[in-house]
Order: C-alpha cells, then sequence, then structure tokens
C-alpha cells in the first residue's frame, strides 16, 4: 500500500492539513483562518476551541479531497505558531481563557519588573533569549496572576500549561481520556524556561518567574513516536513529529548542515541558520534556539533572526485601512508607482523584534508629503519587510561569520515577486524560491516521517530540495545606500516611542 505523511501546520493566521508524498510533493491541503481578537491595544489572543476545531475541520476536509483514510497515513506531525501560549484544565479539556498569542505585548510591565534586576539580557546565557513580551514564561505567569483559579488549578496539577503544539497533540491523543502532555525541544526552547545546554526546565527559572512545575508538559523530541491519534478522521495514526513553525521550516527547506539558512515571510519573518550541535551565543541581538532534534541524535541548535510584523503590515493595510481586499493585491497597487515615493514605514506594531529588542517602539510612516498616494504607501509596506530583513542578515553576518551567499525562502509573501526582487536588491544577493514553498509543513511531515521509517535519513530530504525560482541583484549601490540611510532615519524615529 502506498503510503503519505500528513502535516498540521497550526500558523498564526490560519489552521492547515497537507499530505505529502516521498518526494515532499502535496496530495492535499485544506487551510481555515481564525479569529484575530484584540481585546485592546496590544493585546492579541486565539481562542483555542476554536483553533482546536479548525484543525479537526481541515484535516477531514483535506484527507476528502484525497479520499484517504488514516491508514494512508505513515505517520503525522504538527508544527504550530510558537510562544502562543494558554493554560486549560485537564478534566474538561476547555481553556481557562483565550490563548495569549507569541505578539501580544501585555507583559510589558513584568519585562520591565524583571529587567531592573540584571537587565534585558539577564538569562540570555541560559535559555538564548532576551526578556521581551515574546516568549512563554511571562505569558504563563500573567494568566496565573489574572485568571480566577488559574495559580491553584496549576500548582494541584490540574490545569495544564502549553503552546499550540502541546494542545493540540493533548487534544489528538485522547484529550482527557489519556491525551499526552508533551511539547518538543523547539517549543521548549521559546518558552524562556529550558536550559538550551540540557534541554530540561530549569528550576532556577521556574522560581524566578513563579511557574509550577506541576503544569508544564514533558520536553520530548521532535522527530519520535509521541502517540497514537485517539479522534476521527485521525483515529489510529501516528503523532510522530512536533517542531515549531520556524524551525520546521529549516527542516523543510533541507538545511541540515552547519551555516545553512532560510528565511520565512509569513505574519512576521524569521530568518533561522543551522549551528550544528552548539548554541552560538549571539552578540548581534539574534536568538539561541534549538533547531531540532530527531530521536536520539544530540539536539541541533540555530541562530534566529525574528522579525515580529511583515505580513501582518499587509493585513493591516487591508483590514485596518481597507486599502484592498486580499493580501496579493498589494502587488498591483504596489506597482501602479514606480517607486516609494521616498516613505518608509517602521512596523513596530509590537515593539520591534530582532535586532533591536526594543518593546517601546511602535509603528511609523516617515516621509510623507502631499504626493503620497496609496500605491507609496502599499509599496512602502512591503519595502519595510525587506529593510527588516537585511537588519537580520547583517546581525545572522555578525554572528556567525559567514556571508550568506543566497537567501532560501518561503512562507505567504514569497508569491509576491516585486517584493522578491527587492529583496534580491536591498540585499545585494540572490534569493531563491524553492519548489515546494510549503516548508513549514513539509518539515513537520519530515519530522514525522524519519521517526516511523518512512524516509531514511536526512540526504533523502536533501533530494527532494530544488530551485523554482531565484531573483539577482540589480538595483544601482547609490539607491540602495538612500534606502539603507533613509530606513535607519524612520527606525530612529519608531524606537523608545512609549515613555
Ligand atoms: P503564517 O504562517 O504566519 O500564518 P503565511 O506564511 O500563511 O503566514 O503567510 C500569510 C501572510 O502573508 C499574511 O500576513 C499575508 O498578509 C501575507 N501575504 C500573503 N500573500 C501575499 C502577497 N501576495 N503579497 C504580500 N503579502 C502576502
Amino acid at each position: 500500500m502506498t503510503q503519505f505523511v500528513g502535516a498540521i501546520d497550526q500558523g498564526t493566521t490560519s489552521s492547515r492539513f497537507i499530505v505529502f508524498d516521498r518526494h515532499g510533493a502535496i496530495l492535499a491541503v485544506a487551510q481555515k483562518e481564525h479569529r484575530q481578537i484584540y481585546p485592546s491595544p496590544g493585546w492579541v489572543e486565539h481562542d483555542p476551541l476554536e483553533i482546536l476545531a479548525n484543525t479537526q475541520e481541515v484535516i477531514g476536509a483535506a484527507l476528502a479531497r484525497a479520499n484517504l483514510t488514516a491508514a494512508d497515513l505513515a505517520g503525522v506531525g504538527i508544527t504550530n505558531q510558537r510562544e502562543t501560549s494558554l493554560l486549560w484544565d485537564r478534566e474538561t479539556g476547555r481553556p481557562l481563557c483565550n490563548a495569549l498569542v507569541w505578539m501580544d505585548t501585555r507583559t510589558d510591565e513584568l519585562v520591565q519588573h524583571y529587567r531592573r534586576d540584571g537587565g534585558q539580557d539577564r538569562f540570555r546565557d541560559k535559555t538564548g533569549l532576551p526578556l521581551a513580551t515574546y516568549f512563554s514564561a511571562l505569558k504563563l505567569r500573567w494568566i496565573l496572576d489574572n485568571v480566577d483559579g488559574a495559580r491553584t488549578q496549576a500548582e494541584s496539577g490540574r490545569a495544564l500549561f502549553g503552546t499550540i503544539d502541546s494542545w493540540l497533540a493533548w487534544n489528538l491523543t485522547g484529550g482527557p481520556e489519556g491525551g499526552v502532555h508533551l511539547t518538543d525541544v523547539t517549543n521548549a526552547s521559546r518558552t524562556m524556561l529550558m536550559d538550551l545546554a540540557t534541554c530540561a526546565w530549569d528550576d532556577e527559572l521556574l522560581a524566578t518567574f513563579g511557574i509550577p512545575r506541576a503544569c508544564l508538559p514533558r520536553i520530548v523530541a521532535s522527530s519520535a513516536l509521541h502517540g497514537t491519534i485517539r479522534t476521527p478522521p485521525l483515529d489510529g495514526a501516528r503523532l510522530a513529529g512536533i517542531l515549531g513553525d520556524q524551525q520546521a521550516a529549516l527542516v523543510g527547506q533541507a538545511c541540515f548542515a552547519p551555516g545553512e539558512a532560510k528565511n520565512t515571510y509569513g505574519t512576521g519573518s524569521f530568518l533561522l541558520m543551522n549551528t550544528g550541535t552548539e548554541p552560538v551565543r549571539s552578540k548581534a541581538g539574534l536568538l539561541t534556539t534549538l533547531a531540532y532534534r530527531f530521536g536520539d541524535e544530540p539536539p541541533r541548535y540555530a541562530l534566529e533572526g525574528a522579525i515580529a510584523i511583515t505580513g501582518a503590515l499587509v493585513q493591516w493595510l487591508r483590514d485596518n485601512l481597507g486599502l484592498f481586499d486580499s493580501a496579493p493585491e498589494i502587488e498591483a497597487l504596489a506597482r501602479s508607482v514606480p517607486d516609494n515615493g521616498d516613505v518608509y514605514i517602521v512596523p513596530a506594531f509590537s515593539g520591534l523584534y530582532a535586532p533591536y529588542w526594543d518593546d517601546s517602539a511602535r509603528g511609523v510612516i516617515a516621509g510623507l508629503t502631499r504626493f503620497s498616494n496609496r500605491g507609496h504607501i502599499a509599496r512602502a509596506a512591503l519595502e519595510a519587510t525587506a529593510y527588516q530583513l537585511c537588519d537580520v542578515v547583517a546581525a545572522m553576518e555578525a554572528d556567525s561569520g559567514i556571508r550568506l551567499a543566497t537567501l532560501k525562502t518561503d512562507g505567504g509573501m514569497v508569491a509576491n515577486e516585486l517584493l522578491m526582487q527587492f529583496q534580491a536588491d536591498m540585499l545585494g544577493a540572490p534569493v531563491v524560491r524553492p519548489r515546494i514553498t510549503e516548508t513549514t509543513a513539509l518539515g513537520a511531515a519530515y519530522a514525522a516521517g524519519l521517526a516511523v521509517g518512512y524516509w531514511s535519513g536526512t540526504q533523502e530530504l536533501r533530494d527532494n530540495w530544488g530551485v523554482d525560482a531565484t531573483w539577482r541583484p540589480a538595483m544601482p549601490a547609490e539607491l540602495r545606500a538612500h534606502h539603507q540611510r533613509s530606513w535607519k532615519k524612520a527606525i530612529g524615529k519608531s524606537l523608545g516611542w512609549i515613555d
């Protein structure tokens, strides 16, 4: 019987289920967006039950489309939006509150509090992360402090903490009836509660952040037999892979050797470079994070440049300004003008992440004149993605000492050819889009398929990778320098906006 591998891709904007064959080709896909809940400025929530229902729905829809059942899948992997945190009741399966999404900034006062004693980087050696609203520990702390009964239930083990991978894995494997409560090393490395060196929860961090160990999931490898799925339509399938979405894309892009890197352009953008079996400490404002752990092999580490807002700025122009009806339309609007008309947008909606790490930064549109129009705004929005990426590439090159000869890309925004060309122009290096752009889901499928022996090893996965399109730099150096200068000025207006 020919078998396939399934991947649940639970992203910030939508949930997908994709079925892949041995060559990484897609047999079926289904996708559904979920609500973004903004209760007050800076707060971003998701309804975990909606996410679970959507996930079940897209699994059913994709399987039906390809006329497949659980028995046709050798294994199933999960990849997920990272850091997004929730607490749920292990007996009823009900979340105690909505999930706090990674870009939510409500923990900024807690961040300030912890920074006072030792500064932003006080936990960097152990966790690879700066203190910021981004990571899970303080989101969980906020829930424990602000949701009725949360702390008592977490301490007694009645309430379970998880990032979205844990929430889905627990539900899929039986929920209140024997669901497994676990998270993989990559997701755990984003909580700020795990010691990078040991890949275990760290007592000192737990004590510092006031987090009871009883509510935490077990940390497992990214690729291993995690459990059997007990809910239709996947009943009986093996859950064998879990990876945070950016690490999954690194795997999906076959970046298995130290020095290999990829960038994913989605809601935010994330540049990750494999650094092998040693965690590399960043001096340039990047994160040190787990890349993946396959079975009993030593864990692999990565350097990461995380940018909070790229595609989300496109959504904002669509939803908050009503400039167009769907994200892809931004390209035609941007092409309606020959250049940005000297308009620059810094989309610091959730502060600025790498390499600035400034929670007090806010968005600015700079350089407006009476001449500026919607086309310039659209163009500036796309260009903002490219400038932000250049900033993290510079940091990556400084930290790793490796010059990125080409940039491997994926994610929703790579359909935008104007952006891809502009990125190559600003980087001064070719930008490459692979044949399979669903690399996030593919990475989760790879993790699951390796664990069940569907694929023999990483060389077979490498052979699946191929180039679809390449954009080469063509911009005059003078113009590039002008853009770089103007971008730096715009960044200067954004930093430190909140007193
Ligand atoms: P995520 O996994 O973070 O949910 P995706 O990789 O699915 O994100 O990409 C979706 C993002 O890409 C959205 O923010 C959307 O605005 C943006 N996007 C999608 N298509 C385009 C396009 N053609 N041009 C620019 N942005 C786009």
